[in-house]
């Protein structure tokens, strides 16, 4: 399954990916906040390529040390075309809780105080079974959205299943928007996590890749906590 290699220590330091000059850029704002590189291409990378009229921001919770991946995460956003940053949290596999304040207090700082139009970030359940810091990625995200601490018009949570590892994730029943990419966007954004990222075409990463993209949209940080509270109630 992926995410799930070695050895990175848990630094709390965040390192600047060093991007084309974008701060003078009137376009409105939007972000991704993900666990990890590749999240960003996997899950909404065909949002990004056909909505060149936002002004990308791309950030990370773990692996801003990963020597492999942290390059082509930069490589990535340059075809994105974004700007990002990347934290370092402990990506171990065991998957010990983060500590919520700490978590909290990283998301704020990867947003750098900007206000978006739209945030993009994992749903309160993931999108496969199962990886805790997708989950505490989404669930820390509406949070800091209900508390005032992150400003966003609107948040869209990815909205996939795996209906518990009996497939691949594909979009779920209750997402509120369904993407069908045409074949030139599903092929660059399979050409990113192969060719970029180096996943082969018999990885799981590589034979996910959605071809329909689907989300939770939150106009609200209301409606993002009764929805979420509902859906648990369900599960
Ligand atoms: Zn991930």
């Amino acid at each position: 399954m992926p995410e799930s290699s070695s050895s990175y220590s848990c630094h709390k330091t965040a390192t600047l990916v060093p991007l084309d000059e974008v701060r003078s850029d009137t376009r409105p704002r939007a972000a991704v906040v993900v666990a990890h590189p590749d999240d960003e291409t996997l899950w909404c990378g065909g949002y990004i390529l056909t909505h060149p009229e936002f002004l990308w921001r791309v950030v990370t919770l773990c692996r801003a040390t990963d020597v492999d991946r942290a390059p082509k995460f930069r490589h990535v956003l340059q075809r994105f075309g974004a700007e990002g940053e990347m934290a370092d949290f402990n990506d171990e596999p065991d998957q010990a809780p983060l500590p919520a304040g700490q978590l909290n207090e990283t998301i704020v700082r990867l947003l750098a105080g900007y206000s978006y139009d739209l945030i993009l970030t994992h749903g309160p359940r993931g999108e496969y079974t199962h990886h805790r810091r997708h989950e505490e990625c989404g669930r820390a995200v509406v949070e800091l959205w209900r508390l005032g601490r992150i400003h966003t018009e609107r948040l869209w949570l990815f909205a996939y299943e795996d209906g518990g590892r009996a497939y691949l994730p594909q979009v779920s029943g209750d997402a509120d928007r369904r993407d069908v990419l045409t074949d030139d966007v599903w092929l660059e954004k399979r050409r990113l996590m192969m060719d970029v990222y180096g996943y082969g075409p018999d990885s799981w990463e590589a034979r996910t890749t959605p071809r329909e993209e689907g989300f939770q949209c939150l106009d609200s940080a209301r409606i993002a906590i009764e929805r979420t509270v509902l859906r648990e109630q369900k599960s």
